[in-house]
């Protein structure tokens, strides 16, 4: 499955693998309906159907395909039929991610299914005169717009995403059709998240509060009342110490790291993405460890950085900044200045595994992304609800999250979507953001002069380009605020009765974000209305 697209077979390969998962479900669903209905007019009542981002795109032509080709129904009412069964869920605002296809390799794989998406756009246009908005259009098949005209309900997987869908990709398919956008923020399951992976947690939560939590995640804000006793308390930070310490032991058996289990862990841990920044955050450990050598007698809170991610097989710049993150901490985690207060390790094969022996260990969850990227973030539902707090932007479920645990108990810092979008047409604005951070560009000109490559100090020349030319994820122009909210962390953590106040909170405060709740709001605004009219 997703094969490296940057290649024509690539890209034809995965066009086949949609294809044929979609075709094969879609059979499936309609051999079951029509083993218990006579009459296809009731599939949308009968049936819903969650296309998960642009991937089954094609489900909207292939049902249209099945009920008029193969069933005999006229275009119009399989359209209607199909349109009204079909609900549209968008993970993504990135330009590059929303797929499209070529009219010739679509009309040469699936030459039917491109005859069906013209008429599909033409009825469309019919029917909305006034519409600007083209499923086929320089000669390309737009997979989202066909996704959203084919589709009863259309979701955004956070609040804040769900509003720039609205001003920003379907702006205009939203006038046309105002009612069918809907928010579902996501979630994550508490089985897997919290009573699984966290047995030592779980275990007092349930001790403290029965395990009710467990399919009711919202009564984790029985616990808020115990942040105030101490008994309570101590057990709270000793589960997270005792986590700390097993992947502290993991770490040296697999890893061969020696990590302090009292230092702060500050976890960064997605799919490598420039605009998730982990190259903002290899860039504030250079540079604290610049500060470090200035000045290693201060008083420096002790931080184990960690990072763990894949980059997608065609992506170059994302596996530069992996093998950025290894050199830097080659060299960081060899000196002996530095050597007992900041670590830096990135662990390969980033999975759901490696992610449950992580979280629960974590001190610190790091949610970087330039504003307005990040559609919802998962990762960060994980690390509140086990007590870690967050580091992060305005973006996504981050402000949901804000929101819900409390502004004092999260570290925000950075442009918000609308500042991002303004400081994109400021002229220079790395140029300008990086002479006005001597710190910044002591970290950068480090990486330029192949302190981390003295074997081939070109190296890293294309982030050192980036980030100080164009910076479309503008991780110069967020870098000091990040250097202060970091350095606030620090202060936070010396305090560790206000840190485990803090992190505690974060749990109790967490439960709305359980996948449980996500799946009723699915149920109740998108599921049981298919088949309506609107
Ligand atoms: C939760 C999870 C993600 C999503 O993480 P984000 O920080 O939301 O990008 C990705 N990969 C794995 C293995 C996960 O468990």
């Amino acid at each position: 499955l997703y094969p490296d697209d940057t290649t024509g077979v690539g890209k034809e390969l995965r066009l086949k693998q949609e294809y044929f998962f979609t075709a094969a479900s879609l059979a499936d669903i309609l051999r079951r309906f029509e083993g218990e209905h006579d009459d296809l007019r009731l599939l949308p009542e009968k049936v819903a159907i969650q296309l998960n981002d642009t991937h089954p795109a094609i489900a909207g032509p292939e049902l249209v395909r099945l009920l008029h080709d193969t069933r005999g129904l006229p275009f119009e009412e399989a359209m209607d039929l199909a349109t009204r069964t079909l609900n549209y869920t968008n993970h993504t605002l990135l330009p590059e991610a929303l797929e499209t296809w070529s009219e010739d390799l679509m009309g040469r794989l699936l030459p039917r299914h491109l005859e069906i998406i013209g008429r599909i756009d033409e009825a469309h246009a019919k029917a909305n005169p006034s519409r600007k908005v083209a499923v086929l259009g320089d000669g390309r098949v737009h997979m989202g717009e066909l996704c959203f005209v084919m589709a009863h309900r259309v979701n955004g997987v956070s609040a804040l995403h769900t509003e720039l869908m609205k001003e920003t990709v379907f702006a205009d398919l939203h006038r046309l059709h105002p009612e069918r956008i809907v928010a579902e923020t996501n979630g994550v399951t508490p089985r897997r998240w919290l009573l699984s992976c966290n047995p030592r947690l779980s275990g007092l939560i349930t001790e403290a509060i029965g395990d009710g939590w467990v399919d009711d995640l919202e009564r984790l804000e029985e616990l808020e009342p115990l942040v105030s006793d101490s008994g309570f308390m101590e057990r709270y930070a000793a589960a997270k110490r005792a986590n700390k310490a097993e992947l502290a032991r993991w770490l040296a058996a697999t890893q061969g790291v020696a990590v302090d289990p009292d230092a702060m862990f500050d976890v960064q841990i997605k799919r490598i993405h420039e605009y998730k920044r982990q190259h903002m955050n290899i860039l504030e450990a250079i540079a604290l460890w610049q500060e470090m050598r200035d000045a290693p007698e201060a008083g420096w809170t002790p931080r184990v950085k960690i990072f763990a991610g894949k980059a997608a097989p065609g992506y170059v710049l994302a596996k530069q900044i992996i093998r950025l993150i290894n050199d830097a901490a080659a060299v960081i985690n060899a000196d002996p200045l530095t050597r007992d207060k900041l670590k830096v390790v990135f662990l390969p094969n980033y999975n759901v595994s490696l992610a449950e022996k992580l979280i629960p260990a974590a001190d610190l969850s790091e949610q970087i992304s330039t504003a307005g990227k990040e559609a919802s973030g998962t990762g960060n539902m994980k690390f509140a609800l086990n007590g870690a707090p967050t580091i992060g932007t305005l973006d996504g479920a981050n402000v949901e999250i804000r929101e819900r645990v409390g502004a004092e108990n999260f570290f925000l810092f950075g442009m918000t979507a609308e500042e991002v979008m303004e400081r994109r047409k400021v002229k220079d604005h790395a140029k300008k953001a990086i002479s006005a951070d001597p710190r910044l560009s002591a970290a950068i000109g480090a990486i330029r002069d192949g302190v981390f490559s003295p074997e081939e100090p070109g190296r890293y020349a294309n982030i050192v380009d980036n980030i100080s030319g164009p910076d479309y994820f503008l991780v110069a122009s967020d870098f000091t605020d990040y250097w202060r909210a970091q350095r606030e962390v620090d202060a936070a953590y010396r305090d560790a009765d206000g840190w485990a106040r803090m992190a505690a909170l974060n749990t109790a405060r967490s439960g709305w974000f359980s996948s449980d709740r996500t799946i009723r709001e699915y149920a109740r605004d998108i599921w049981f209305r298919n088949g309506a009219d609107t």
